[in-house]
């Protein structure tokens, strides 16, 4: 081949929109330490620390807590495809994309799925899943996102699992947005399954799903009639190398260097301190928020539910969506979401995510949209 390719330098962009989110050097700086092999001791000790930061992120004590190497949407496949049997009745709360995206798993999975409806924009309404759980008693598992991205909605995660609970059903959270961006509590709110990704709230590289199984949800998955039809994702598979150090044997190679950085992100959390975190997002929303009302522009979401790791403004009518957007992106470098689905043209998304969730990139946001829009 006579083309000759250069070395590609990615240009400095600040990424304010639905993830990834911008990483911080020193997560970048750890991506580039050697590689180890996959079994050798040094990596199969980091990968002990990795899961108690998990456990310490999910604020879970529950064993069954790694990062699926691949990003959230196998954390989804991966919990849907092990807790799902086919026959098995699902309630899949939906209030955007993602929620979508569950019930189709549950059909690929063999399930029967029940769709609790809510309008894109609003929480999902408790009485709907009431009605919903009163309905089909016979149902096994509730799911549901917790932070709604397509969006830019929380659902109130707490309750809907006490409701499930109360019903007999396991709960099964997307939680791809809101680790450590939002409180979330997995053993204390009743959570049997969640997954989330890398690459929004951890600021790492994408490219990673953490996921943690209760005591529950792993006697479910222990009683299948049925091998898990994915032999990549099915958990007993899966704990040959991620469970007790000295039994680890292979199963798939490791993205190690990725999971030196996923350390590096969740050490950082650690250091900050989770609450702290959560409070920093809150923060910098509300800024936002205010910085957006000086220049008149208003979010689409009521503020007792808005996300504030991710933040849906609404498109003043008359201004066009791709022509903002690429000025951001051509004149100052920052990357904003366009909306999805339903709110394609609609919205814009800001996100304020892990390690850009800071006031320099508030005040960068809304000077860059402020010179945009005049
Ligand atoms: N769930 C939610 C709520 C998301 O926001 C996303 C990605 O944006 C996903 C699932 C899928 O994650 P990934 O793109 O890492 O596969």
């Amino acid at each position: 081949m006579s083309q000759e390719f250069s070395v590609f330098n990615p240009p400095k962009r600040t990424l304010m929109g639905p993830g990834p989110s911008d990483v911080s050097p020193a997560v970048l700086n750890a991506l580039s330490k050697p590689t180890l092999g996959h079994l050798d001791p040094q990596f199969v000790s980091l990968m002990d620390d990795v899961k108690s930061l998990l456990q310490y992120a999910f604020k879970t004590k529950n064993t069954l807590t790694m990062p699926i190497s691949a990003p959230g949407s196998a954390g989804m496949e991966a919990c849907l495809a092990n807790l799902v049997e086919p026959g098995d009745k699902v309630i899949v709360c939906q209030n955007g994309v993602f929620g979508g995206r569950m019930y189709q798993n549950v059909i690929r999975c063999g399930g029967e799925a029940v769709l609790v409806e809510d309008p894109w924009g609003e929480q999902t309404k408790l009485d709907k899943l009431a009605s919903a759980l009163k309905a089909h008693p016979d149902a096994k598992i509730v799911a549901f996102v917790h932070a709604e991205t397509s969006t830019g909605v929380m659902n109130d995660a707490q309750a809907l699992c006490q409701l499930a609970r109360e019903h007999g059903c396991l709960t099964l959270v997307d939680a791809v947005t809101s680790l450590a961006g939002s409180e979330l509590r997995v053993d204390e709110w009743g959570i049997d399954a969640i997954y989330s990704g890398s690459q929004k709230c951890l600021s790492c590289v994408p490219g990673l799903s953490p996921i943690s199984f209760s005591e529950a949800a792993i006697e479910k998955i222990k009683g299948r009639k049925t091998p898990v039809q994915s032999w990549f994702l099915d958990m007993d598979l899966v704990m040959g190398y991620w469970g007790k150090g000295a039994q680890r044997a292979y199963h798939h190679t490791a993205p190690v260097n990725s999971i030196y950085a996923l350390y590096e992100s969740l050490r950082l959390v650690h250091q900050e301190g989770l609450e702290n975190a959560w409070n920093r997002h809150q923060q910098n929303h509300i800024k936002l928020k205010e910085g957006l009302a000086s220049i008149g522009l208003t979010l689409a979401v009521d503020e007792a539910y808005c996300l504030p790791q991710l933040n849906a403004v609404t498109i003043p009518e008359g201004v066009d969506d791709k022509v903002v957007r690429s000025a951001l992106l051509n004149d100052f470098n920052l990357e904003i979401g366009a909306g999805l689905g339903q709110f394609a043209g609609k919205v814009w998304r800001i996100g304020l995510m892990g390690h850009t969730s800071n006031e320099d990139n508030v005040n960068y946001c809304i000077n860059a949209l402020k010179t945009v829009l005049e």
